[in-house]
């Protein structure tokens, strides 16, 4: 783990395309905030002079518009729709193909992504919290995931101090931001005139030390490091800092399931936007020729009716067993799975669900009373 005062550099705010011509020269892709269909997603960045700057996003329960930074700031941005999930786990892709000869002979062969080197700039604390997970899922020993893993190998990433967080966000309380701490392999801390540049692997090393920094000062360190515990200050959403495996599992019949399965569409825009969230069907698609088939894998939703298909019956059949079993899963068995929440506190779900289903709001519902008899 690397903190903000670690060789730390500074970098001018005039000099910011300046990194992103040395990832390009690096022979990174580079990819970073953008403006599109008025929210900021992670797209290709044409030039090194074409990161947007002066925006903020405002985001409430179903609410997210973007409004104009005073202070001109890059970043001062809270997250977007997109986490930077869709880089190593691909919303669609093949996984094998197999082919029959003349002779009726099956050949598979496993379908491996063609990637190159990518730099995804402005990585949120709470983002690179749900890479790990995602790693942890899709890495694990023994099951290591060819496609997650080509794709994951050849990610670079330029994480950025959140100092503007959402009213949706509660990283604090997860204790996943709004400072990243590790996993990045350059962090930046946006100051008024320039940045806090800190170098996490050894490839992030090497890029800085191209752009030959002057240290960063202890007043601008300090600075910095007020900056992250303000914005920590600021956010007003909590989770219960406990685990709250055994609380939600005491309490699978309470009535509060019912009340929000009233209100909640199973549309599934919470599992879509959701970092951790990896759940994903697999399909077959033939060649109407019948010579070969593709085996993919997509997204999916333990909101859709056809996730909890099983052998001929439905174990999930109504939206409350599905939001039950999205939140328990998420903040409950997770933990027997990988041994912490699955909730790293960006509230994308909270801004992006078309009703303003709040999972804090939940939590506290479900666990403020006793547990029904
Ligand atoms: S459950 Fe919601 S707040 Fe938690 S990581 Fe997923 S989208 Fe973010
Ligand atoms: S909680 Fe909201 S976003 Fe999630 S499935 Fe229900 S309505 Fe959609």
């Amino acid at each position: 783990m690397t903190s903000l005062s670690d060789h730390a550099g500074f970098l001018p705010l005039a000099q910011l395309p300046s990194l992103v011509a040395q990832l390009m020269a690096h022979g990174y892709q580079c990819l970073g905030p953008t403006l599109e269909n008025d929210a900021i997603v992670m797209r290709e960045l044409a030039t090194a002079d074409s990161l947007p700057r002066g925006l903020q996003a405002e985001q409430a329960p179903g609410r997210y518009r973007l409004t104009q930074d005073p202070q001109q700031r890059y970043f001062a941005w809270a997250n977007g729709p997109q986490a930077i999930k869709p880089q190593a786990f691909a919303p669609q892709e093949s996984l094998w193909r197999v082919e029959r000869d003349a002779t009726g002979a099956l050949t598979f062969a496993a379908v491996l992504p063609a990637v190159r080197p990518q730099a995804i700039i402005g990585v949120r604390a709470c983002d690179l919290a749900a890479l790990a997970l995602q790693d942890a899922h899709f890495m694990r020993a023994g099951r290591r995931d060819a496609q997650y893993a080509q794709r994951r190998e050849q990610l670079f990433l330029v994480a950025v101090q959140c100092a503007e967080p959402a009213a949706t966000c509660f990283c604090a309380s997860t204790g996943d931001g709004p400072t990243p701490a590790t996993g990045y392999d350059i962090s930046l801390a946006e100051l008024a005139d320039g940045f806090i540049t800190v170098a996490g692997s050894a490839k992030g090393a090497a890029v800085l030390q191209a752009l030959a920094l002057a240290p960063a000062t202890p007043q601008q360190i300090e600075t910095a490091r007020q900056q992250g515990e303000a914005a920590a200050a600021a956010q007003t959403r909590t989770l219960p800092s406990h685990t709250l495996r055994d609380s939600l599992m005491s309490r699978l019949e309470h009535p509060r399931w019912d009340e929000v399965a009233a209100r909640c569409l199973a549309c599934g825009n919470c599992t879509a936007v959701c970092p951790t969230c990896f759940c994903h069907a697999e399909v077959d698609e033939p060649a109407l020729s019948g010579a070969s088939s593709e085996h993919a894998r997509i997204w999916d939703s333990c909101f859709g009716e056809s996730h909890g298909h099983l052998h001929g019956f439905n174990v999930r059949p109504d939206i409350r067993s599905r939001y039950r079993q999205w939140l328990t899963h998420k903040l409950a068995t997770w933990h027997d799975q990988f041994g912490r929440s699955g909730c790293v506190g960006c509230g994308r779900c909270i801004a992006w669900c078309p009703v303003g289903i709040d999972l804090t709001a939940e939590v506290a519902a479900l666990t403020a009373s006793e547990v029904p008899s």
